[in-house]
């Protein structure tokens, strides 16, 4: 596992080399942001510890140009400041987890064990039942490799179906959870967008997957032979 640590208090630098080099880890050090973001390109590493005050370059304006050519390498923050605007804006930029400043080297340890073990690529986040699949995140739906359009609510109609298979949802369920509203007079609104959504997805498709269950409400499924 090679490692890249970006931290310029030498003392600290050499305090994490020494106990990461004791873990049979391998690290290269920079010592400022432009030679840290320099060295992230030109090797190959399983893990970046960025920290975030550094010279010629902040961490997180480093991390940023990071995010946008290396999405999957895992980032640990360490942040000297802990305020909760630092962490919120380190996570934005995309941080895997961040340590604040002083901290145990076990605990550092135990963070870049985690994120090692994450650091294994992510599945697609695709939902899929049978030949229907809905991508969360380029918000494509296909059937059968058919690509369906559907409007922003009939989406989020979908994925909540998706994320609950043979499940029977009731009308006062998806009104919550779709349109985040409370009342039974809504369920009128419901049975309209089920029929749009049922017309775009089974109509034209086999099996049919989006059934009524009378006096319960709806199920996505495949029905049983
Ligand atoms: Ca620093």
């Amino acid at each position: 596992m090679h490692i890249l640590l970006v931290e310029d208090e030498k003392k600290v630098a050499s305090f994490i080399q020494r106990g990461l080099e004791a873990e049979h880890y391998t690290i290269d050090v920079a010592y400022d942001g432009e030679t840290g973001l320099t060295q992230v390109f030109d090797g190959d590493y399983d893990l970046l510890i960025l920290d975030v005050m550094l010279p010629k370059r902040d961490g997180l304006s480093v991390l940023q140009e990071v995010r946008r050519h290396k999405l999957n390498l895992p980032v640990l923050l360490l942040t000297a400041r802990d305020t909760v605007a630092d962490k919120v804006a380190g996570l934005d930029r995309g941080a895997d987890d961040y340590l604040t400043k002083p901290f145990a080297f076990e605990e550092l340890l135990a963070r870049v064990r985690a994120l090692l073990r994450r650091g294994a690529p992510m599945p697609a986040p695709v939902l899929t039942l049978t030949n229907l699949h809905l991508d969360l995140v380029t918000r494509q739906v296909t059937r059968a490799g058919k690509r369906i359009d559907l409007t922003a609510k009939e989406f989020a109609l979908l994925e909540f179906f998706l994320r609950h298979p043979g499940r029977v949802l009731s009308r006062t369920l998806i009104a919550q959870h779709v349109w985040g509203v409370d009342f039974d007079t809504f369920t009128n609104v419901i049975d309209v967008y089920v029929n749009y959504l049922r017309k775009k997805i089974d109509t034209d498709f086999e099996p049919k997957l989006l059934h009524t269950v009378r006096g319960a409400g709806y199920v996505l499924k495949v029905p049983e032979i």
